[in-house]
């Protein structure tokens, strides 16, 4: 899944000081690429890593990206579907052919969710019955492939119910807040919101009206947020025609994801279930997404009061609040354990075997995946084409390079959790970073503009720096390189006058609704999501195929080879480092400036909350990280260090990022064990997830304990980079 940007950038690092940690990198290539220094390796190692990320740079094709891209795309594949199954056969067969080793299928029994059947009709006043379903288009042969679903949510509860509609604008609770002042309570009713206006994620929205009662809940697509008030609709354009429908899950998984009947465990065979009724993450009331043409005769129904002017959508009537509509809905669901697949896969390293690099991108799709996720599929089949290639001309990664393809991520982000739950004892010591590519090219390249479509990563802020750096190396599709193109790209999405520093152009704030959660907040390891975005109205509907990727997507298949290379990129020096190119000097800032924010945002009143010592710590991690990083590159630069010293630093630096877990978990949400990062209910990024949540609620006893953890983490962190430095300093 994943539709909007993961975190939502406000802009706030502009106006930071670049970091020691961007200007020392900032000098510009005068030499030639060979001689350009590359963050953690040594000058040889750095021409000799050159030489090789050319000529891997030089395998990926955008033919054979598309005709991965047909493949994935050919027939709906959701997971636990026969299509999604072969599907990992034939990944396995490819990436064994590829030359990838111990390919390997890990099933995992699951409680899963489908359709046995689905109906809702208009009673009162008139009588309507819904469509829910997408309308054939003769240009896109797909479209009429009689296996393509309906409309459904994964998780809904089963049920039957009778009654009244009332709109509650996006169904976030300041809306049923407004509706209270209007005397209007949906308690026994169908609630009918829709998405996205701010964005929350569709189980926020079950849960919201779970809470306040409602009977029943129906999601519908205003042609305000995905349709034609934003431009052309396919298949002329990117956004959604009338009968598209947004499927997803509503599972409440920003409360713990993966198996709902698994919460904490792996669901290996064989393993306990809880019953369905004790599970956190399960709906407990039916709901059904609509296309806008079954969502306006509802709308247009009603006769009671006016809504609120910011609560109009884009469809040519009145929208009211309730009045008059009622409906009949009826969900039958059918709950049963289901397998499913993650295929994985590896090139294991020639010196150091037992650090991984971890590479993925889901495989189930709602409908055909054009976007989501075939486009990261496709992506990740000529990443792997290529890095076998290279190990077939006998160039082998220093670190294993381990790759999956994650099944049933847009159910609870199923696949990788279970995956991350059952290795959790050797992904905490051996994982240097989860790199997660869910949806390659989430944007129209045809209705982009001069500057193309954005490049949007988002990662941990000790990799930021390492990011930045590598995009220099990779060329965009415009032709510039991708740093130049991301610069323009942001330049121009900020609205700014001027690009973002480097040490602004990295989303260092991370949600969740992917496959990097579970290694980032459960396992405390560093993660870096990539993709390109731009102009994209037709996610999770089945016009999300592959006729959208090649007519107003990516027709020349470029973006999805540009992200090949940059993913590849990132991953051969992660795995090729001398010493891991973690930044802990530019972590600092980043936790510095998240808890100035967290401040200014709650206005904080000093004698409730005191956060000036945790100021301070973060001032010394900021110092111990800047230090540590000079010590360090001085001695690459000028060689010479033995190959026992920079191990006995790496394995240091794999610690930092499990220091900032709390076994115990955020208040309410054990699951969540990590003290920067987490999501919101919504899935938006959510930084001190203890301490902001327990500031917002005004609970200042509460924060003040979660202070005092986070202050703890930080000076782990502290002491653990002095020691390192003094033992690098001290020893050869
Ligand atoms: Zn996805």
């Amino acid at each position: 899944m994943r539709s909007v940007p993961l975190a939502v950038p406000v802009g706030f690092f502009a106006i930071l000081i670049l970091s020691a940690a961007l200007l020392g990198q900032h000098q510009e290539a005068s030499s030639s690429l060979a001689s350009t220094p590359i963050l953690g390796f040594s000058a040889a190692h750095a021409a000799a890593e050159h030489k090789l990320e050319t000529e891997f740079q030089a395998i990926p094709s955008s033919q054979r990206a598309r005709e991965w891209h047909r493949t994935f795309t050919a027939e709906p594949h959701p997971a636990a579907s026969e299509r999604n199954n072969q599907l990992a056969d034939f990944i396995a067969d490819e990436w064994r052919k590829q030359g990838w080793e111990d390919v390997t299928l890990r099933r995992y029994d699951v409680l899963h969710s489908r359709p046995r059947s689905v109906s809702l009709e208009m009673t009162t006043p008139v009588q309507y019955t819904a469509s829910l379903r997408e309308d054939p288009v003769d240009t896109d042969p797909d479209t009429k492939n009689p296996a393509a679903p309906g409309a459904y949510f994964g998780y809904s509860a089963s049920g039957e119910v009778t009654a009244e509609v009332v709109y509650a604008h996006s169904g976030n609770p300041e809306d049923y807040d407004l509706l209270r002042k209007h005397g209007i309570s949906v308690k026994g009713k169908i609630a009918l919101v829709r998405y996205s206006n701010p964005y929350s994620y569709r189980g926020f929205k079950a849960l919201t009206a779970e809470r306040e009662g409602a009977a029943a809940l129906l999601i519908y697509s205003d042609p305000a947020e995905d349709g034609y008030t934003r431009g052309k609709v396919f298949p002329d354009g990117p956004w959604g025609p009338e009968s598209h429908i947004q499927r997803g899950a509503i599972t409440y998984d920003y409360i713990v994801p993966g198996d709902p009947t698994t919460p904490g465990w792996a669901s290996v065979t064989g393993a306990k279930h809880i019953a369905p009724e004790e599970a956190r993450s399960l709906p407990r009331i039916p709901a059904l997404p609509l296309s806008w043409r079954d969502a306006k005769p509802l709308l247009e129904n009603m006769n009671g009061p006016e809504a609120p002017r910011d609560w109009q959508g884009a469809l040519p009537i009145k929208y009211r609040l309730t009045g008059a509509v009622a409906a009949h809905m009826k969900v039958d669901m059918d709950a049963s354990l289901q397998p499913y697949t993650v295929v994985e896969a590896r090139i294991r390293g020639s010196e150091l075997p037992d650090e991984w690099v971890l590479l993925g991108n889901h495989r189930d799709a709602w409908v055909f995946g054009g976007v989501d996720p075939s486009s990261g599929t496709a992506s990740m089949m000529e990443l792997t084409r290529a890095i076998g290639e290279m190990k077939s001309r006998g160039i082998r990664p220093r670190r294993t390079l381990v790759v999956c393809s994650w099944d049933g991520e847009e159910y609870a982000l199923t696949g990788s959790t279970e995956w991350g739950e059952q290795f959790a004892d050797d992904l905490e010591k051996k994982l240097v970073a989860y790199l997660n590519v869910d949806e390659s090219v989430s944007g129209a390249a045809s209705t982009a503009g001069p500057e193309g479509l954005s490049f949007s990563p988002a990662a941990v802020a000790s990799l930021a720096p390492m990011l930045v750096q590598a995009s220099k190396d990779v060329h965009a599709p415009s032709g510039k390189s991708l740093y130049e193109a991301w610069r323009a790209t942001s330049k121009r999405d900020d609205k700014a006058s001027a690009p973002p520093l480097d040490s602004g152009l990295v989303e260092t704030r991370i949600g969740s609704g992917s496959d990097h959660t579970v290694f980032l907040n459960h396992l405390g390891r560093p993660v870096i999501n990539l993709g390109f975005s731009g102009d994209y109205g037709v996610y999770h509907s089945m016009y999300d195929d592959h006729y959208w990727m090649e007519n107003i997507g990516d027709p020349s298949f470029e973006y999805h080879v540009a992200l090949t290379r940059i993913w590849g990129l990132v991953a051969l020096r992660l795995a090729n480092a001398d010493v891991l190119p973690y930044d802990f000097g530019f972590n600092a800032v980043a936790l510095d400036h998240f808890l100035t924010e967290l401040e200014l945002r709650n206005k904080v009143d000093t004698h409730k909350l005191k956060l000036k010592k945790l100021h301070e710590r973060i001032g010394d991690f900021q110092r111990a990280g800047d230090e540590l990083r000079e010590s360090v590159q001085q001695d690459l630069a000028s060689g010479g260090n033995t190959a026992e010293k920079e191990e006995r630093l790496n394995q240091q630096v794999l610690q930092v990022e499990s220091n900032w877990l709390d076994p115990d978990g955020i208040p309410g949400r054990p699951w969540f064990q990590h003290l920067i990062y987490a999501s919101r209910y919504t899935y938006a990024h959510l930084e001190y997830p203890g301490l902001t949540e327990a500031v917002e609620k005004g609970d200042w006893k509460l924060a003040a304990e979660q202070a005092v953890l986070i202050e703890q983490a930080v000076q782990k962190n502290i002491e653990l980079l002095h020691k390192a430095k003094a033992s690098w300093e001290k020893n050869n």
